[in-house]
């Protein structure tokens, strides 16, 4: 991982622009946290009750990977969600493809859920995040299991390019996105998360299920 240097830096050159936020997840401590944790374990994985999308009651199992984290994050700087709190800058597709294993160990091959959500703590099929075959793996078998797949997405990242890419391998999984306001200056000024309702990425076609 570069080395976190502050505002001010320390004379090396910063490679993303996050690494120069002065904010406590910069501090030398909270990046030795970050990287002590073993990149071939999910942050966490849990099952909690949920709601198919035809209505049917069911059990969820979530699986929070440790991932590269957001790429918003790297390019703005952007802390809204935190989860740059679990991420590894160094993280493998090996290690992904092990954190799944690890996550199906825990969770009992999934035993009594008919939803798995998949949180990367980004977006799922953005390249730059997460390795494309390994996002194409977790596609394809969720949807061969007949799993209801839950993927989570930047706004502006959901472009009829991709949404027909995972489609074609999980078609009617969900891809969430998080609109926190309806205001443009809230949206631009605190928020932060790079989409605005008048932008013309419009949230409303980036939620909703895969035809
Ligand atoms: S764009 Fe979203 S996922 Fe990315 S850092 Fe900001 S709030 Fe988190």
């Amino acid at each position: 991982m570069a080395q976190a240097s502050g505002m001010l830096g320390d004379g090396s050159k910063a490679v993303k622009v996050h690494h120069l936020v002065k904010a406590p997840e910069n501090t030398p401590e909270s990046v030795r946290r970050r990287e002590s944790w073993d990149a071939t374990e999910p942050a966490t994985v849990y099952k909690t009750p949920e709601i198919l999308p035809d209505g049917t009651h069911c059990t969820a199992a979530t699986v929070i990977f440790r991932t590269r984290g957001c790429a918003w994050w790297w390019k703005s700087g952007c802390t809204f969600c935190g989860y740059f709190n679990d991420v590894r800058d160094d993280v493998t597709a090996d290690d992904l493809f092990a954190q799944w294993d690890e996550a199906k160990l825990r969770l009992d091959d999934f035993e009594g859920c008919s939803m798995v959500k998949v949180y990367t703590s980004g977006t799922f099929f953005e390249d730059r995040e997460n390795p494309p075959e390994w996002q194409e793996a977790i596609l394809k078998e969720t949807h061969e299991r007949g799993l209801h797949l839950v993927i989570e997405a930047q706004a502006q990242m959901c472009t009829p390019e991709k949404f027909a890419w995972v489609a074609e391998r999980h078609p009617g999984c969900t891809v969430a996105i998080g609109l926190e306001a309806y205001d443009d200056a809230v949206l631009r000024f605190h928020v932060n998360k790079g989409f605005s309702p008048s932008s013309g990425t419009a949230p409303s076609i980036c939620s909703g299920r895969m035809a």
